[in-house]
């Protein structure tokens, strides 16, 4: 067996891996909604849901391999936006459980395929670790329902979250990442239905438009001290901001709490007035003309440590090369000693 998330941070880094939806998108195989609706309200219907899993996986599973490839330690299942509530809106009601189950089922064959593989290059970053592949994290993310009806809306949230939480644990996954929480109440309730299941959660939540404060109207300290009261066993941000817009609200993190800092920034650059990019015109359709370098990912990857980051991923914009210039900067900064 795998060690648990848990030992795995002890141990050292975790380097998590990349954003799947985006790539995929660009691959040809996920509908980014933009043809047909605004895209970034946050109530869109069928927009970067996860069906890719029943429907191509092989494209999943290449990309899977890629992360792993490039030096990541987990691989996401890809359940984002996988509750009955967002998948109904898509049409993919009725497949809530396929969908869940094939993507877990997916990810674990990608990462026993590549045990040995795995061995070799998690061994330079967690040396006592006893480890026998990457492990499977289940990703959870908001309903969208606070977005749609408010904060009224948190008990079908509760459900829904819940009923996706249970999915994910009888397929198997090691872990659950909660993930692109925009409203800290919904977050709450996700931690709840994780510890609910006996499931370890690693908890990060989206700051839009600003790095200030989440949708309803929390600081990033007093979001991470809430997320780590609840049990999450590392906290911090994911997705909306590049890695240097992202760490002034990850320090402001790492004062309020002492578990472990996880961030999964996007590769995409904001700009003074609005720190997120799904808030910026180039979303979802003209996103190459903001995207960062890999370059800055060497530079996070560094920064790791120091910055007290137990856990490091990428997400929107992140495919392979970002991963493994992530990596490579943790590495060369294990090197300085
Ligand atoms: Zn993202």
């Amino acid at each position: 067996m795998a060690k648990s998330i848990t030992e795995l941070l002890k141990s050292g880094v975790v380097i998590g891996d990349g954003g799947y939806l985006i790539e995929l998108e660009r691959r040809g195989y996920v509908d980014s909604g933009s043809g047909r609706e605004k895209v970034g309200t946050g109530r869109g219907s069928g927009q970067f849901t996860p069906e890719v899993a029943i429907e191509n996986p092989d494209a999943l599973r290449e990309l899977h391999r890629e992360f792993l490839n490039a030096g990541s330690h987990v691989l996401q299942a890809l359940t984002f936006f996988g509750t009955r509530e967002k998948l109904n809106r898509a049409g993919y009601g009725a497949d809530t459980e396929r969908i869940n189950f094939e993507a877990v089922k997916l990810a674990k064959e990608v990462a026993r395929d590549h045990a040995k593989h795995f061995e070799e290059l998690v061994r330079p970053f967690a040396k006592e670790i006893q480890v026998d592949r990457a492990l499977v994290a289940g990703s959870v993310s908001r309903t969208q329902l606070t977005e749609r009806e408010g904060m009224a809306s948190l008990d079908k949230s509760r459900d829904h979250i819940g009923e996706q939480i249970r999915l994910l644990k009888d397929a198997g996954v090691d872990f659950l990442i909660l993930e692109t929480f925009f409203h800290l109440a919904e977050m709450k309730v996700a931690l709840e239905c994780a510890a609910a299941a006996g499931l370890p959660a690693v908890a990060t939540m989206s700051f839009r438009p600003l790095i200030t404060k989440c949708t309803d109207g929390h600081t990033p300290a007093e979001c991470a001290k809430v997320m780590a009261d609840l049990g999450a066993v590392a906290v911090g941000a994911n997705c909306e901001q590049d890695p240097k817009r992202m760490l002034p609200l990850l320090r402001e993190m790492r004062g309020a709490t002492s578990v472990p800092l996880a961030a999964q920034p996007a590769a995409f650059r904001t700009t003074e007035e609005c720190h997120s990019f799904t808030r910026l015109p180039a979303f979802p359709d003209d996103l190459e003309t903001i995207q960062v370098s890999r370059n800055e990912f060497v530079e996070f990857g560094k920064a790791a440590r120091q910055e007290g980051i137990g856990y490091i991923g990428g997400c929107c914009g992140c495919n392979a090369a970002y991963i493994r210039a992530l990596a490579r900067g943790v590495g060369e900064d294990l090197k300085r000693g």
